[in-house]
């Protein structure tokens, strides 16, 4: 059990639950992408903690950049777009493989992978530790998922509350 400020996270999915699913994971994409050699594109700073871990477990060749996305207000009739900060690798021609934490209503993926087709990839692939299902308002072709998990807040292993709670192993969830 963690308390971060006035919120109490109890024990939702633990550490050896999580490194088995993430080798499994990795085994799916050796087989997919032999001969291939994909670009591993991670969204900060979430991603940080499974990108690593999936990582270690790649045996093709692969390559890893990474980005962040920022909020801000576009126009009326686009509403809140997210906007890709940080990637200086060229995409084009690229079989990538975005990288991310959880996948809530999935409008931020959507964006990202939106301003990454717009570069002219080979092909784009997602990867995703968690999804929530129940949350989704824009569909979206998820290839890698690690836990879909029902539609509660979660912490550590990379996501965080307020900043904090994303240095551990396990995940935790609000009680
Ligand atoms: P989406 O655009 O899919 O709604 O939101 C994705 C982002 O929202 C994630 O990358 C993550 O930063 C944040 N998020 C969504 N659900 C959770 C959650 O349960 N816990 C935490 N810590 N962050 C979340």
């Amino acid at each position: 059990m963690i308390t971060i400020k006035d919120k109490t996270f109890v024990p939702f999915i633990a550490s050896e639950a999580i490194q088995t699913r993430i080798r499994e994971l990795a085994e799916q994409i050796n087989k997919e992408y032999a001969g291939k050699q994909p670009l591993l594109v991670v969204i900060l700073n979430g991603a940080f903690l499974f990108a690593a871990d999936l990582a270690k477990h790649l045996t093709i060749p692969c390559e890893i950049t990474f980005l962040r996305v920022s909020s801000y207000k576009g126009t009326a009739s686009t509403g809140q777009l997210k906007e890709v900060l940080g990637l200086t690798e060229p995409v084009t021609d690229r079989d990538l493989i975005v990288i991310e934490d959880i996948v809530d209503t999935g409008k931020t993926l959507y964006d990202i992978c939106n301003q990454l087709q717009a570069q002219g990839p080979s092909s784009l692939a997602i990867a995703t530790l968690l999804y929530k299902p129940e949350a989704i308002q824009q569909p979206l072709d998820l290839q890698y998922v690690g836990f879909e998990i029902e539609n509660r807040f979660v912490l550590g292993y990379g996501l965080d509350y307020d900043g904090l709670g994303r240095n551990t192993p396990d995940i935790l969830v609000l009680e």
